[in-house]
């Protein structure tokens, strides 16, 4: 199964695009699809439809998708997003660290 090196609830930074330089929160992680949603990020208007009767359809606006290869994690000590290493604890644990400044993230 693939996995992201971007889950749920991660603070990330946006290298491409329209948003680029962007910081924000995963809110929603696709390793299957390789793409995140990040909150406030790439903003798409969706066409609801009424649920209810008498209820009015309208436009709204909503996260869309993006390519987590379009994401790097938020390092707050490098202060800039950066690449990531797996580092094995002596416990055998595997924790994220910044490939810069070796923090745990
Ligand atoms: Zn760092």
């Amino acid at each position: 199964m693939a996995k992201l090196h971007i889950k749920k609830g991660d603070t990330v930074v946006i290298l491409s695009g329209d948003d680029k330089g962007v910081r924000g929160e995963v809110i929603a992680a696709s390793p299957d699809e390789g793409k995140v949603l990040v909150k406030g990020v790439h903003m798409i208007k969706k066409h609801m439809k009424p649920r209810r009767q008498g209820e009015a359809g309208g436009i709204v606006e909503a996260e869309g998708a993006i390519y987590a290869s379009k994401v790097a994690l938020y390092c707050p000590k490098c202060g800039k997003g950066v690449r990531t290493k797996t580092k094995v604890l002596d416990n055998g644990k595997k924790v994220r660290v910044c490939a810069k400044c070796g923090a745990e993230l």
